[in-house]
């Protein structure tokens, strides 16, 4: 008997350990209270590392900050085999094949903890592989976006595989909420890849025993900065004899913002045979976009790209941009039901928490160089061979980096 929201009347945990490194920066008590998600990125994070204790002493925590009334946790499930094949800054310790050591190693030992009776007056919220499925879709086959890492998990199959057993190990325990990873408009607006999209999460959440009742439902924007709203222009409009989405930025997507896109993959979703009562979450951790460069109004009329270019809130040089990226702010708080279709604003991606280092740096945590967080890069089709836009002199992915930090206060919007 779950719940329909989660997050109605309910508090959300407040990770303590990111809550120490936000309040150590100057004017961060602003914002150190918010809860954020926990990454389970790796098996170690299961028991605790260096950064982070582990998910028992978490659980103990909220359960503390709980209190007499209902607290949320919110988990990411992010290890899969061959992770993230598109990029190398969040490629994971296991390799294509270690589908076995996925399911007994890293998802049995999390659903036994979050099993434990000590723990099931916690909702527990998970969002499931950040950026898997959707490779299956845009980075594969005979696309120019095509990469080889991508053919092999779409081959294998242990994306679909790990992501069905995920939903159906943890879909077994009554206050877990699954909500599985579904990208963002700037990613799978457009309409090759929309459907597709619909029909490969369908076809996972139906594979290794799970069912479409093992999902409650999607999360878009996960660590990614497109903007929650567009407010000065729209695609049914026309500037200067053209489509706003003949604009370079929109460049035929359906959608040019995150809320839009969630409601309407929420219904395309409900079409492909996932359940009429899903509700979608989006990260609005890092896609405030305000500060000073934030435009005021719609562009000018003269054409349309002027008229997108000059009144877009995303600042970035390209929506396939998504290392670290120069001029984002937080975005929305945390909320809960903010409108139709979306169960919560969430800030998952911790603020502060690097997408990726700027230059190759030796680890244990099976993160590789991607050069998309180097910011003399020139970019890849993915990218349009665009300029990176990554902020200079960055850590590993998942470690704090101050700089971005104290920019994403500084662009925050609404501000703080
Ligand atoms: C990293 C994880 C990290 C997460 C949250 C990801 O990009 O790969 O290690 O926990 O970001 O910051």
């Amino acid at each position: 008997n779950r719940v329909d929201n989660p997050y109605a009347g309910a508090k959300v945990y407040v990770n303590p350990d990111w809550s120490a490194k936000a309040a150590a920066e100057p004017g961060g008590s602003r914002v150190s209270n918010q809860p954020t998600g926990i990454w389970l990125d790796r098996i170690a994070a299961i028991t605790g590392t260096s950064t982070g204790r582990g998910l028992r002493a978490h659980l103990d925590t909220a359960l503390t900050q709980k209190g007499s009334g209902e607290m949320v946790v919110q988990l990411v499930v992010y290890d899969l085999p061959g992770r993230d094949c598109s990029a190398l800054a969040s490629n994971g310790e296991l390799g294509p094949t270690e589908i076995d050591k996925y399911k007994t190693q890293f998802i049995d030992p999390i659903a036994a903890i979050l099993a434990d009776p000590k723990y099931a007056s916690l909702r527990i919220v998970t969002a499931v592989e950040i950026d898997s499925l959707p490779n299956l879709v845009t980075n594969t086959g005979s696309r120019p976006t095509a990469v080889p890492a991508c053919d092999v998990m779409k081959a294998n199959g242990n994306y679909v595989k790990g992501v069905g057993y995920a939903l159906n190990k943890l879909g077994d325990i009554p206050n877990v909420y699954n909500y599985v990873d579904a990208g963002h408009h700037g990613w799978l607006g457009w309409d090759d890849n929309f459907v597709p999209t619909a029909q490969i999460l369908h076809t996972a959440a139906t594979a290794e025993g799970a069912t479409v009742d093992d999902v409650h439902g999607f999360i878009t924007n996960t660590a990614n900065y497109s903007a929650l709203k567009e407010t000065n222009f729209s695609v049914s409009e026309t500037i200067a004899g053209k489509s706003v989405r003949e604009s370079k930025w929109v460049d035929w997507n359906r959608y040019t913002d995150e809320q839009s896109y969630a409601q309407a993959l929420r219904n395309q979703l409900v079409t492909t045979g996932f359940r009429s009562n899903i509700g979608m979450l989006i990260d609005t951790s890092r896609n405030g976009w305000g500060g000073t460069a934030r435009p005021a109004g719609p562009g000018p009329q003269t054409s349309v790209d002027a008229y997108v270019d000059g009144g877009r809130f995303d600042r970035r040089i390209h929506v396939g941009n998504w290392c670290n990226q120069t001029g984002a702010g937080l975005g929305e708080r945390p909320q809960t039901a903010p409108a139709s279709g979306i169960d919560a604003y969430v800030w998952m991606k911790p603020p502060g928490e690097s997408d990726g280092a700027s230059s190759a740096i030796p680890n244990d945590e099976g993160k590789g160089f991607d050069r998309m967080c180097d910011p003399t890069y020139t970019g890849n089709p993915r990218n349009n061979n665009n300029l990176s836009g990554a902020l200079p002199n960055s850590p590993l992915s998942g470690h704090w980096f101050s700089a971005q930090f104290q920019q994403l206060m500084q662009n925050a919007y609404p501000p703080l």
